[in-house]
């Protein structure tokens, strides 16, 4: 795919800190991590999001993630990982080729991912998961 970062670094054209390949994903270290050793990792071929993902993928894609959350807290001590992963501009995506992030997190560390819990009647929830309940069974 012309003109994305991430196929340029997959194909070597941009360098990276490679941490894991093989056949099918990449993975990378974030050039401006959350914390120390975020990971990034890319599937070889382009898809721009989740939506687009071969899903047929998507064990490998949890073991690596896994496997790299677990290397996070081997070597660096952390205690948990989070698994970061944003379709749309909306939501946060600046890079249009699919891509997890996989980032180390300690007790009392800065906080990465926040969002402030509003309360919510049962009823209105009912209502909002009819709605979904019906676009998802379309
Ligand atoms: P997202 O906001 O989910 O699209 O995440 C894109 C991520 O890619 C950001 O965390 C960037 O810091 C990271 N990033 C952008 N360019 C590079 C690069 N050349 N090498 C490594 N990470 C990059
Ligand atoms: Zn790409």
């Amino acid at each position: 795919m012309e003109n994305c970062i991430f196929c340029k670094i997959i194909s070597g054209e941009i360098p990276s800190t490679t941490i894991y390949e093989d056949n099918d994903f990449k993975v990378i270290l974030d050039v401006s991590p959350a914390t120390e050793g975020h990971a990034l990792i890319l599937p070889k071929k382009h898809y721009k999001d989740l939506d687009e993902l071969d899903k047929s993928c998507g064990e490998k894609l949890l073991t690596i993630a896994s496997n790299v959350g677990k290397a996070l807290m081997d070597t660096f001590g952390y205690e948990g990982y989070n698994i970061v992963q944003n379709n749309g501009l909306a939501a946060g995506q600046t890079v249009f080729h699919f891509h997890m992030h996989v980032i180390g997190r300690k007790t009392g560390g800065e906080s990465i991912l926040t969002w402030t819990p509003h309360n919510q009647e049962q009823e209105k929830r009912e209502e909002l998961g009819a709605k979904l309940k019906e676009t998802l069974t379309k």
